[in-house]
């Protein structure tokens, strides 16, 4: 307990002096280390890691990895893909989603609700391969980084949805699925815009919003 107080002061200390606390070189206001020993520290991480995903264990915390991947089926490209085990993952879109990875179990509890699969498609997911989290509302449209814009969709599809709203991009696939089946029968009719599209999903939406108020 004395040695991590003496520890803090004197983090502290060099803090306020502006010295890196590990080589007491000269730093730039408010960081710990000068660039140099950042660098140093960086490649020690990444030699860390990397020995440790050699081990079938996670990159950052050297958990040991649930799924790994048989070397002689990657490239040696991907090889140097960095692998890490659920947590850090769930821990990394916290940050990203969340504002902060300590919010990383309401992430896995909202994928627990969706019983593992795409919010979407029903198509079965997994963190760390196809699972990704949408924003509902995309972001340029105004929807935000909260639990409940956020859902977890298979990669595919996200890639498929991008910046259109859930509604939007379902009826965006009925068109698709109408106009090949080539039966007359469309949802949105047969020449019809993108943007009359939006505006019936929009209308859709607020029947939606009205119906679970
Ligand atoms: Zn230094
Ligand atoms: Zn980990």
């Amino acid at each position: 307990m004395r040695n991590n107080e003496t520890d803090k002061l004197r983090a502290y200390n060099l803090l306020k002096s502006r010295k890196c606390i590990r080589c007491l070189g000269p730093v730039t206001r408010g960081r710990k280390n000068c660039m140099n020993c950042l660098k140093k520290i960086a490649t020690g991480n990444k030699v860390r890691g990397l020995k440790n995903n050699e081990n079938g264990r996670c990159y950052i915390c050297n958990a040991l990895l649930d799924v790994i991947s048989p070397a002689s089926t990657i490239s040696k490209r991907v090889k140097r893909i960095r692998m890490h085990c659920k947590k850090c993952i769930l821990k990394k879109a916290s940050r990203i989603y969340l504002g902060g990875s300590n919010k990383w179990k309401s992430l896995l509890e909202l994928l627990d609700r969706q019983n593992h699969v795409c919010a979407i498609s029903g198509l079965k997911i997994d963190i760390g391969s196809s699972a990704t989290i949408d924003h509902k509302t995309p972001k340029v449209l105004g929807g935000e980084n909260k639990l409940e814009n956020l859902q977890w969709v298979h990669r595919d599809i996200n890639l498929m949805k991008r910046d259109h709203t859930t509604s939007e991009f379902l009826l965006l696939c009925t068109q698709i699925l109408n106009y090949q089946k080539g039966t007359g029968d469309y949802t949105c009719g047969a020449d019809v815009s993108l943007d009359s599209i939006k505006q019936l999903a929009l209308k859709q939406e607020a029947v939606w919003s009205l119906a679970t108020q």
